[in-house]
């Protein structure tokens, strides 16, 4: 898959994915990350891309133009008109799913924003997706685009080792992942649960299962879904909803 980040910084771009697991895949030629430079295609002599907004106001406004032609610029390189997600508060939060969703595209288009954003006028014209990475403000759509670009990589067949860490993890289906250990057993005082050392895999797929569903219950049980779960997860689900009635219950005083 090629990722195209349509930045005035592609240096910040392209450095963040030259380390560890999305370094391998570009390695591998799993994926492609390009810095496409929005000022290259500006016609200004001093390659100013931006301006004053109309109707005044704070701040400056990245122009049309430039971002076209960066896009159009792309698109004949690709010879497709591929999807650009453009980087923006004011777009729709970033999940699992969408990674999913993206990690299908070919080519993506990512479109980092500055200063007071983007002229509306290209945004309607290129933009197909619009992508938020939290109700927060950031000063560019650069550090955004990474995390969209990380999400949508481990998605890609190949690009993680081992094909079953993708599935397994935290919001690959509708429960968080269970907690892990690694050496030394005993780390101070604090032991590994015994069931993870015993070698029995079902015992421990029991295990995880379970731990998987009291994390989810404690600290996001909004994502849990009981009409979707296989028998065996329902059952896991009302023992320790239970569990977890008898606790409220008892800390209030009612037990
Ligand atoms: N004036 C804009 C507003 O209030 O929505 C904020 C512009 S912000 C300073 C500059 C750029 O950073 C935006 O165009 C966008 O590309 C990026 N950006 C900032 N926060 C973001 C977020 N939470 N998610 C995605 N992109 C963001």
């Amino acid at each position: 898959m090629d990722f195209y980040v349509m930045t005035l910084f592609p240096q910040m771009i392209l450095q963040a994915a030259s380390f560890s697991i999305l370094d391998r895949a570009q390695k591998q030629g799993r994926i492609s990350v390009h810095g496409v430079d929005i000022r290259e295609y500006s016609h200004n002599k001093h390659r100013h891309v931006d301006d004053a907004p109309y109707g005044g106001g704070a701040g400056m406004v990245m122009q049309a133009p430039p971002v076209y032609e960066a896009y159009e610029a792309i698109c004949r390189k690709v010879g497709a008109r591929p999807r650009v997600a453009y980087m923006t508060p004011a777009g729709e939060t970033f999940t699992q799913k969408k990674a999913r969703e993206l990690a299908r595209e070919e080519n993506l288009v990512l479109l980092c924003g500055h200063y007071e954003g983007i002229d509306q006028r290209v945004i309607d014209e290129i933009v197909t997706d619009e992508i938020s990475i939290g109700d927060y403000v950031l000063t560019g759509g650069e550090l955004p685009a990474l995390v969209v670009i990380d999400a949508v990589a481990r998605m890609i067949d190949g690009v993680l080792g081992n094909e079953e860490s993708a599935g397994e993890e935290s919001f690959s289906g509708m429960l968080l992942e269970y907690p892990q250990y690694t050496r030394p057993a005993d780390f101070r005082g604090r032991k590994v649960p015994e069931i993870l050392m015993g070698g029995n895999h079902e015992e421990v797929r029991l295990w995880r299962l379970e731990r998987a569903m009291e994390t989810t219950m404690e600290k996001r049980p909004d994502l849990l879904r009981p009409e979707g779960m296989s028998r065996e997860e329902r059952g896991i689900y009302e023992r320790l909803r239970e569990k977890f009635l008898e606790k409220s219950l008892a800390s209030k005083g009612h037990l």
